[in-house]
């Protein structure tokens, strides 16, 4: 007998039919002989909802009155997941964020895992009962609510399979796997069988929204091996794990690409210590998340630039927190934007022992006329910006000359 958590996406608890669906899987998990818990997210649409009302009534609602209010979503499904199960003959019982013990820290909408104290769901399970945990939610030390961000279900399945030692994670969502690139864009996409952690926090991190960067990020740390499949199939998905020496031998494993960006270059920054540790600090400070960040000298006139991307939504709360530190340190720097812009990255372990990988990426978007703006690389990844109306041409030069849609060998 197996212990598996199943964490189900917005989408597979999106209406009665599909929390019924989910029900009957979930039994087909036992009737295998397997205890079975399920990690599940609010309803599709249920968070945006609460988020539009919470927006009407104030601009700047408190971030502690939005935990207790965002938590209510996945609420809801949990107690109609268990009531979907009982009226099967399953006992079933729910579990909120509090009652798994999942304790977390920092601040509101924005939680982070401290510990996890299992003893409830043991002890549930213990008496043979199938449990239905709340995603997204935990408590503070003092007792509060707490969400752990957007997607933060994920993180929850993660937690929840980690502290239950549970012997399969299976992330159950609206697709099949993880492609070598999104097959809307790219025909030939193919799914990957495995994926490390460090090619899917990259792939996360530049586009491809198949999990939570942070749930990723947990996994890896507590060595959480999981798979992310279909709900609505039996098809095999990708597993996500540590990198092994028998993991397909790709140099790339996968392209993702990231839409509505804008650019920022601030020009004329006296060349002097601490500059660089303030403005961006500035932009820290109104918690802008920063892309690419690239930086020189001009050697005309001695002042350094800076120019990085961040999603165009940003745009104006950068402004506004530029301006200050700008006008105080420096008074000749000039602010340009550039929105309409796209990110391509191309992401794979195998760089780190293959030279030469960035030429054919770069030689295979001047082939399809792409313009390169900006570029940036780490050990794993090569990323550039592209305009916005080239990026799906893009996506597929890049897709191509790496043969992505073949396995390798
Ligand atoms: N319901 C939350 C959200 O929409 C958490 C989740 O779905 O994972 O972000
Ligand atoms: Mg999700």
């Amino acid at each position: 007998m197996a212990l598996i958590v199943q964490k189900y996406g917005g989408t597979s608890v999106g209406s009665i039919d599909r929390i019924r669906n989910v029900a009957a899987r979930m039994i087909r998990t036992r009737d295998e002989g397997h205890q079975v818990v399920a990690v599940v997210s609010a309803m599709s649409g249920v968070t945006d909802g609460l988020i539009k009302m919470a927006r009407e009534i104030s601009s700047n609602p408190s971030e502690r009155e939005l935990d207790v209010l965002l938590a209510t979503g996945e609420q809801q499904s949990i107690a109609l997941v268990t009531m979907a199960l009982q009226e099967l003959g399953v006992d079933a019982v729910s579990i909120t964020g509090r009652q798994a013990g999942i304790h977390t820290t920092g601040s509101h909408t924005r939680g982070r895992i401290l510990n996890m104290n299992p003893a409830l769901m043991h002890q549930f399970l213990n008496a043979g009962k199938t449990l239905v945990v709340a995603g997204f939610q935990g408590v503070t030390p003092d007792g509060m609510i707490h969400t752990l961000g957007r997607g933060g279900s994920d993180l929850t399945a993660i937690a929840v399979a980690a502290s239950l030692k549970a012997d399969v994670c299976q992330i159950l969502t609206d697709v099949d796997g993880v492609y070598t690139c999104d097959p809307r864009i790219v025909k030939n996409a193919r799914k990957l069988p495995e994926i490390s952690y460090d090619e899917m926090l990259e792939m996360a991190s530049s586009g491809s929204k198949v999990m939570q960067s942070r749930s990723v990020e947990f996994a890896k740390k507590f060595g959480v091996v999981f798979e992310v499949r279909s709900s609505l199939n039996d098809n095999p998905g990708t597993l996500v794990l540590e990198e092994h020496p028998h993991m397909e031998n790709a140099v790339i494993r996968g392209v993702s690409i990231e839409r509505s960006q804008a650019r920022v270059t601030i020009t004329g920054i006296p060349d002097t210590p601490g500059m660089s540790g303030r403005i961006l600090g500035a932009l820290a400070e109104a918690e802008i998340n920063l892309d690419m960040i690239i930086s020189n000298i001009a050697q005309h006139d001695g002042f350094a630039r800076h120019s990085f991307t961040m999603p165009s939504c940003d745009l104006g709360k950068a402004q506004a927190a530029l301006k200050p530190v700008l006008a105080s340190l420096a008074p000749d720097a000039k602010i340009e934007t550039e929105g309409g812009i796209a990110k391509l990255s191309a992401v794979g372990t195998g760089m780190r022992s293959h030279s030469g990988v960035a030429a054919i990426m770069f030689q295979a978007l001047g082939a399809a006329g792409i313009n390169i703006g900006m570029i940036s690389t780490s050990e794993i990844k090569i990323a550039v910006t592209v305009d916005e109306t080239q990026i799906e041409d893009a996506a597929r030069a890049v897709h191509d000359a790496f043969g992505l849609d073949k396995m390798s060998a």
